[in-house]
């Protein structure tokens, strides 16, 4: 949380999960470049599907980049196979050109793994749709974050939350962040839903996925969280016009705020409870917005 509002720079706006004819996308990876630019995005990556018969894509959308808009190479990994026997779905994001093809005995966490040695940073895609257990999430330690929320999962079959997992995982102590993203294939009601705001000094690749790792950045599908500042043992948040902000806490610690038009709000921190807390700041359209948590002990 701190990360990303301490950091020197200004928010980026980011899609970190979507498909393109790189895979079964409907658009080809310049189409889906020239409608996020379109539509106000800062930067995306393009993250097909990583599997043999697609020819294991790192989709290249260097051509993109440019005049305000940048790119981060990624791909959603696949391999067998989740607790529930599914395959598993990584996000990854900053991988290089060069990743090499699934092996043949490679795991969820294996690919993780290497995923993240060649540098990107790496999410575990819907795991509300995926029904990933908690041991899965604990399965893919070198994973940087949860998606919260996947638009498309959300559209299509009202699975788009990972919150539950996300929840879980923070209260066995995984230091662990949530992003938000479209996932968008085909459609026109899988964009836009779910984005990053990420803290950085530039809107470069290399400055946003040094951001991403860092923990500077929000999940959004709409609010802005404008500014997070500890004030002793209080925290004091600014945000754009909310119906609700919650500060959430180990399982049942909550305190929040209720009303029309807020723009902010007072909590006490209560660090002698320990844990994390959490910011979620939701609008008058019931879209929310999500803050990293921040470790009280850190
Ligand atoms: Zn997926
Ligand atoms: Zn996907």
């Amino acid at each position: 949380m701190f990360e990303a509002f301490a950091a020197d720079g200004r928010f980026w706006r980011g899609n970190l999960h979507g498909h393109s004819t790189g895979s079964d996308g409907a658009y080809s990876p310049d189409e889906v470049c020239a409608r996020y630019r379109a539509a106000g995005y800062d930067f995306i990556c393009v993250s097909d599907h990583f599997l043999a018969r697609y020819g294991h894509p790192v989709t290249d959308t260097r051509p993109a980049r440019g005049s305000g808009f940048t790119t981060l190479l990624g791909a959603e990994l696949h391999a067998p196979a989740t607790g529930q026997g599914e395959l598993w779905h990584i996000v990854a994001a900053g991988l290089p050109a060069d990743f090499a093809a699934t092996g043949p005995d490679e795991t969820g966490p294996d690919l993780a793994r290497r995923a993240t040695a060649a540098g990107a940073f790496v999410a575990l895609a819907h795991p509300h749709w995926s029904q990933l257990t908690l041991a899965d999430g604990q399965s893919v330690e070198v994973a940087h974050a949860v998606e919260v929320y996947n638009h498309k999962s959300a559209v299509e079959v009202d699975r788009g939350d990972g919150l539950v997992l996300y929840d879980a995982l923070l209260h066995a102590g995984r230091r662990i962040g949530a992003i938000a993203s479209d996932d968008s294939h085909h459609h026109e009601y899988d964009l836009f839903g779910g984005w990053v705001m990420v803290k950085a000094a530039e809107n470069t690749p290399e400055a946003l996925l040094a951001a991403l790792k860092s923990g500077a950045y929000y999940a959004s599908q709409g609010p802005e969280i404008r500014d997070v500042a500890r004030d002793g043992d209080d925290l004091v948040i600014a945000c754009s016009p909310a119906q609700s902000i919650v500060l959430a806490g180990p399982l049942t610690w909550r305190q929040r705020v209720l009303g029309d038009g807020l723009t902010g709000a007072r909590f006490a921190l209560e660090p002698e409870q320990g844990g994390w807390r959490r910011l979620i700041v939701r609008d008058a359209a019931g879209r929310r917005a999500w803050s990293n948590p921040l470790w009280l002990d850190a």
